[in-house]
Formats: structure tokens, C-alpha cells, sequence
């Protein structure tokens, strides 16, 4: 029997993942391994779309998200991960579906907008930068997925796909339009219309408190950070008490954490002394949560280490296929995935152009 698809990545725009991806997606995927047919992508075309001077930056970061997947316990060998540069396929869907969706409901997609401002692009943002939300439709369709694990964020994004492939398969594939989106693809669309899979937290605040936790505002805790620069991060953590027996606000980004990363059991102690008018010092919660968050990281760090260690002659290496150590066996992991994911898109784009009266002839490229 075959599994059903999840699609899902993350974008090379920092050299590793913070804590809001363990949350809000890795612990969904690493839940659904073995359940479903899993595609893990990096964008790395559209980490251009904010680093297109830094092409270096952009490959160092693609191999370190990928060594993060394998730290985190991300199975090649299970699933499939998907460097998007390699997979022509994709590039060519997001051309046919930009016919699809209104220039204005691309502009006005709150996830962009949001990003505009916090990532503070102004008004000089290229192009791509709103062509990127386009492009991710045809990073998930591509691989024609049921679920999609991603973080509150994501939705928008993950609705305007929805909404494309409910539009392609009733334009195309005469797919009747009141037919739920459940059975578009038992109805002859081309595409099953996918759904968000929110992570047990949907958006984890960063450090600063104010915005979601993100690569590129700094104010993340990273998977691979030491045991040292996760307690120094925590301990910035503003609460804003006026003193030890002040209350703190239910609001507040040590809340969340403390929420997020402690037993529940725990949490609600901690809360209940916080509310109760009695000395709680913020410096022990901060080092009972720094402890506990690192204990989560341990195993990852070690899983990392182990990926970093050069090869030793004649040892066994840390993944199965006889690969090398340290980057050369990340870029390994890489390229086996390309092959496989080629297979899957590349018929998804033969059935999308068929559909569309533009199935001309075998695609040969070249050979
Ligand atoms: P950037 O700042 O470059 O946008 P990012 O930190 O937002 O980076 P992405 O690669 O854009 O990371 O997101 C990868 C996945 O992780 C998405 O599914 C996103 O929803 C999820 N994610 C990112 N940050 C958080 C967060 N703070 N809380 C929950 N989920 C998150
Ligand atoms: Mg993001």
C-alpha cells in the first residue's frame, strides 16, 4: 500500500534551525516518518529572494540545515530530502501557477506582509520576494501531498496553495465545483488539496519577546548552540517585574517557554508561585528552564559533533551507504535525495501540462 505524502522544508536563510522549527514542524515530522511518505525541502532558491549577494552564505547554510535534520533525527533512509535547485519541475509549476492566483491576493498575503515589515524590506524587495509565496505552492503541489507540517505563519501561504490546486483541477481536470476539497483527486484533479498540520506550538516568540522566534531577526535559540549560549539567551529575557513578588504577565515570552519546555505539572507550579504574591526569583526559573531546554538539545548536539568529526580510516560511518563524514556526507545525503524527487515531480508536471493541453511530447531534455 502506498503512504500518503507530507511535504514540508525550511529555507536556508541561516546556517542551522532554532527551537520555533523543533515545535512548531520538526517534532511533526519526526512523528510522521513512518507514516507517511515524507519530502523534506530546502529552499534554496528562495533564500535569494533575501540573499541573492551572498550565494556562499546560502549553500554553507543549505548543508548546515540538513546536518540540523540529521542532528534532529531526520532519516534519509525513511524519507526523501528535496534540494529545490535541483528539481526543474518546480520551477516550471510556479510559472503555470502564477496564472493562477490574483496579482493583488499575492500582494495583500498577510504572512508577506508581515515579513516585509519584520525582516524590515522596505519598498526595495526584488520581484521574487512575493513570487517566492507562488513558488512554495509549487514546492508543496510538486509532490502532491495530503498534510503539510508547518508553523502558524505558513497558513496563508498553505491556503493560497489550496486555493490554486482547487483552481487547477477545476479549470483542467473538470473537477465539478462543489466537490469537497477531500475528493479532488478521487474527482480526477490533478492535485489532493492539502492541509496545514500545525505544530503543538503554532509560533513560538523569540528571545526579544516581541515577534516569532526567527533565523533572520536575531532572537533565536538554535539547535547547535552550547549548553552556555542557550542559558545566556534565556537569561535576556526581559519579564519586566517591578520586584521578586510581582506577578508576571500570562503574556510574557518566559511564560510561553516555561509552557513549551518544562512537564506540565511543573509549569503550573511555577505559574501558580508567580501569581501567588510570594519571592520568585526570576534567575531560578530562567536556570531550571536553560537546564531543561538543554537536556532536549543534548542528544541533538551529540548527533551534530558526530556529523562534524572528520571520517576516521576504516570506522563505521553514522549513516547507512558507506558515506564520508562532515560535508562531504551531507552533500551525499543530498544528492540521493534528487534522483527520487525528480521521479515524483517530474510526473506531477507531465500530468499538470496534460491536463492543461500542453502534454506535446515526451520530455526528453536534451538527451
Ligand atoms: P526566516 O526568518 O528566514 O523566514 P524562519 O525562522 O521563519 O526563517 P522558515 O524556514 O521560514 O524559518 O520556516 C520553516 C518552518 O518552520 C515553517 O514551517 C515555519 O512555519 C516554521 N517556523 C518557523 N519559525 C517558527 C516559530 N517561531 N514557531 C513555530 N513554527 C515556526
Ligand atoms: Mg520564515
Amino acid at each position: 500500500m502506498t503512504r500518503p505524502r507530507i511535504l514540508t522544508g525550511d529555507t536556508p536563510t541561516a546556517t542551522g534551525l532554532h527551537l520555533g522549527h523543533y515545535v512548531g514542524s520538526l517534532e511533526n515530522r519526526l512523528r510522521l516518518q513512518d507514516e507517511y511518505d515524507c519530502y523534506f525541502l530546502i529552499a534554496n532558491i528562495h533564500a535569494f529572494t533575501t540573499l541573492a549577494d551572498k550565494p556562499e552564505q546560502i549553500r554553507a547554510n543549505t548543508i548546515g540545515i540538513v546536518k540540523d535534520w540529521l542532528a534532529v533525527g531526520l532519516d534519509p533512509e525513511r524519507s526523501t530530502f528535496v534540494l529545490q535547485s535541483e528539481i526543474p519541475a518546480i520551477a516550471e509549476l510556479t510559472f503555470l501557477f502564477a496564472m493562477l492566483i490574483p496579482f493583488n491576493k499575492v500582494m495583500r498575503n498577510p504572512t508577506l506582509k508581515t515579513e516585509i515589515e519584520s525582516k524590515g524590506l522596505g519598498d526595495t524587495y526584488p520581484f521574487g520576494f512575493p513570487m517566492y509565496a507562488v513558488g512554495q505552492c509549487a514546492d508543496i503541489l510538486a509532490f502532491r501531498p495530503e498534510l503539510v507540517p508547518v508553523g502558524e505563519d505558513q497558513q496563508a501561504h498553505i491556503e493560497m496553495c489550496r486555493d490554486v490546486a482547487l483552481k487547477f483541477n477545476q479549470l483542467y481536470c473538470g473537477v465539478g465545483n462543489r466537490v469537497p476539497p477531500e475528493e479532488h483527486a478521487k474527482a480526477g484533479g490533478v492535485f489532493p488539496i492539502p492541509a496545514a498540520k500545525i505544530g503543538r506550538v503554532a509560533r513560538l516568540v523569540g528571545i526579544d519577546g516581541s515577534n516569532k522566534m526567527s533565523k533572520s531577526l536575531n532572537n533565536a535559540i538554535f539547535l547547535y548552540d552550547t549548553e552556555k549560549q542557550v542559558q545566556k539567551k534565556i537569561n535576556s529575557i526581559v519579564t519586566g517585574r517591578a520586584s521578586t513578588t510581582s506577578p508576571i504577565d500570562p503574556g510574557n515570552v518566559l511564560v510561553q517557554y516555561i509552557e513549551t519546555f518544562l512537564a506540565r505539572e511543573r509549569a503550573e507550579e511555577i505559574k501558580a508561585a508567580y501569581a501567588s504574591g510570594k519571592e520568585v526569583l526570576d534567575g531560578h526559573i530562567k536556570a531550571e528552564l536553560g537546564a531543561a531546554i538543554n537536556a532536549l538539545l543534548a542528544p541533538m548536539r551529540e548527533r551534530r559533533a558526530r556529523l562534524e568529526a572528520p571520517p576516521q580510516p576504516g570506522a563505521a560511518t553514522s549513516l547507512p551507504g558507506g558515506s564520508p563524514g562532515g560535508d562531504d556526507l551531507v552533500l551525499d545525503v543530498i544528492r540521493r535525495g534528487i534522483k527520487k524527487a525528480n521521479a515524483v515531480a517530474e510526473e506531477t508536471l507531465i500530468r499538470a501540462k496534460e491536463a492543461m493541453g500542453l502534454g506535446f511530447g515526451p520530455r526528453t531534455l536534451g538527451r
